[in-house]
Parts: structure tokens; C-alpha cells; sequence
């Protein structure tokens, strides 16, 4: 029996016939206080990104290919932490960590402590597509990634001076205090995640880190374990940012999708409950789209980068509350 046939989900008469999607940029935001000129930088990011996937959902695309476009376009831009502009670890270096699911299939991929690929989302699809295995990683993730046909790039590709002022004070605050994680939870966080309902009623989540700042060398996070940072089945899709650790803790990706298929919740009901129940304040946040296109962006922290869309002419883009 297939994985999607084990699964029992919405019969195909339910299935809406729209499409809804959200994008997110992390819940380490700018300060409330920063430049206008520097909050429309990344409002004109999300701006860009939600455009995209509005337009190519509407034509039809599927969930999983513009999950996982919108997601490429975020690594490559540095006000994000991943791909270009990924944080650095306690070493100095940049280790990705991505994954990405199918909700109609329960397909799904993942890498994790990549160092140079420039866009760990797509060889993360590729864990999906050619290998039988979901999580791919270190060397034998690099490894995977020589017989693709994935960009590569040297490590110090994805440097950022902003990133590398972060590690330094992060460092000194360390060596200062003893605290692992800077005092302030902003300066911590980043993250890219998108998940989407497509017309077919199929969902999909991606998402992609470098980590949080002066991570241990080898450490791994969320993003990349399914059902933790990322998840989508028949009910709901999720991506998670925030403290890694946390949101493995208490699984948030399938915890919010079981409490939607088994506890008769809504999405926003479900959002919560994890958010500010389960997590702790400045945990961090998701978002997430169930499969009758309701979308939810829910966070505890000061703000997160997020924007939304949705067939019936939703297009938001926000920053911090509403
Ligand atoms: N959740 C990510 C991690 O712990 C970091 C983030 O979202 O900022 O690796």
C-alpha cells in the first residue's frame, strides 16, 4: 500500500478548486526602529516572492514546484538567512539545512549541514526524487550533491558582512557572559519557508536555514526534519522559525496537522494553541495552509517576515503585527 493510501485524508469532492500560499522570512526581524528605506529592502523581497507564486499558482503550477521556486528565491537573496546571506556557525563557516514535502503523497526530502550547495531546497528534492531515503547528511549529503546537477559553490559564497558582525558580537557576548545565544532573540533568528495550497487541492511546505548564529559546528535544527520545522500531509502544510530546538521538541509540524485531523481544530485555533500555549515567548513562529486554503502567520517573537496570498485576492505582506 502507498504511504498516500495509508493516509486517509479529504475525499477528492471536497478538494477546493482555489489556491492559497505564505511565504515567510524568519522571526528575527529588524528592530521596530529600523529605516523606512531598510523595511520596504525586505517588504520589496516578500513583495517580489509572493508575486511570483500568485502568479504561477494561478496558472496551475504545483504546490511543491512553486514551494520550491519561491524558497530558491530566498537563498539567493542575503537580507535571508539561507543560502547567500546564511548565518555562520561557531567556526566561522555556513552549514544549510533544508527540507521539503509533498502533503498529497507524503513524499518528502531533506538535507541537512550542507556547505556548498548554493540552493540546499532543490538537492533536498532530489533526496525526494532519486534517493529511497527523506534525510541526507553532512558528507554523504556533499557526496549526493557531486552526482547532481546542482549549482556548487565555495562555503565562503554565502558570506555577508552584516552575518559576520553578528558572529563577532555573538562571540564576544560569549565570552563575555557565557550565554550561547545572543541576549537578543532577534539577532538570532532567520529562515525561509513557503507552503502552499495549489489548485489540484494539493499542499506543500519547503524550508530553508543556515542555522541559528554561533551554532555548534554539526549542530542541526528544524528546518530540515520532517514533521519538526516542516511538514505537509492532507490536512495542512507548516514551516516553522525560531529555536530549532524547540520546535523539534514538541514536533510543531505534525503536531499542528493532528490537532486539525484528530482534535477538530481550525488552523488558526491549531496556530495558536502551538504558538502560545506549547512555545515559549520568543520561540519564534509559522505559518501554515490547510486544505481548504485558510492561512495562518503566528508568531511570539517581535515580529516575523511574512506575506500572503490567496485566490479570492488576499496579497499582504507584513513585517511585524497588524
Ligand atoms: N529554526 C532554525 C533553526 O533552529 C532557525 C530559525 O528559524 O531562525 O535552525
Amino acid at each position: 500500500m502507498s504511504l498516500a493510501a495509508c493516509h486517509s485524508g479529504p475525499s477528492a469532492a471536497e478538494r477546493p478548486t482555489i489556491w492559497a500560499v505564505a511565504i515567510h522570512g524568519g522571526a528575527g526581524t529588524l528592530d521596530k526602529q529600523a529605516s523606512p528605506d531598510k523595511r520596504g529592502e525586505y517588504e520589496l523581497a516578500l513583495t517580489q516572492t509572493l508575486a511570483y507564486a500568485k502568479d504561477h499558482l494561478a496558472r496551475g503550477e504545483a504546490a511543491i514546484d512553486v514551494c520550491e521556486a519561491v524558497v530558491r528565491m530566498l537563498e539567493d537573496d542575503p537580507h535571508f538567512n539561507a543560502g547567500k546571506g546564511a548565518v555562520f556557525n561557531e567556526k566561522g563557516e555556513h552549514e544549510l539545512d533544508a527540507s521539503i514535502m509533498d502533503g498529497s503523497t507524503l513524499r518528502c526530502g531533506a538535507v541537512a549541514g550542507v556547505r556548498t550547495v548554493r540552493h540546499p531546497i532543490s538537492l533536498a528534492r532530489l533526496v525526494m526524487e532519486k534517493t529511497r531515503h527523506v534525510l541526507l547528511a553532512g558528507d554523504g549529503a556533499e557526496l549526493f550533491a557531486d552526482g547532481q546537477k546542482v549549482e556548487r559553490v565555495d562555503n565562503r559564497w554565502f558570506d555577508t558582512e552584516a552575518r559576520r558582525q553578528l558572529l563577532d558580537e555573538v562571540l564576544q557576548e560569549r565570552a563575555r557572559t557565557g550565554a550561547l545565544l545572543p541576549p537578543d532573540p532577534r539577532q538570532t533568528y532567520g529562515t525561509v519557508g513557503c507552503v502552499v495550497m495549489d489548485m489540484h487541492g494539493h499542499l506543500a511546505a519547503a524550508t530553508s536555514t543556515g542555522g541559528l548564529t554561533g551554532k555548534r559546528w554539526g549542530r542541526v535544527g528544524d528546518s530540515p526534519l520532517i514533521g519538526a520545522g516542516n511538514y505537509a500531509d492532507a490536512w495542512a502544510a507548516v514551516s516553522c522559525t525560531g529555536t530549532g530546538e524547540q520546535f523539534i521538541r514538541h514536533a510543531v509540524g505534525r503536531s499542528l496537522t493532528a490537532r486539525l485531523q484528530f482534535g477538530g481544530q481550525t488552523l488558526d485555533q491549531a496556530a495558536r494553541a502551538i504558538v502560545f500555549d506549547t512555545l515559549q515567548k520568543d520561540d519564534g513562529g509559522l505559518i501554515a495552509v490547510d486544505r481548504h486554503g485558510n492561512l495562518a502567520a503566528v508568531f511570539n517573537s517581535q515580529g516575523m517576515y511574512r506575506a500572503l496570498a490567496d485566490s479570492a485576492g488576499r496579497f499582504t505582506v507584513r513585517i511585524f503585527e497588524d
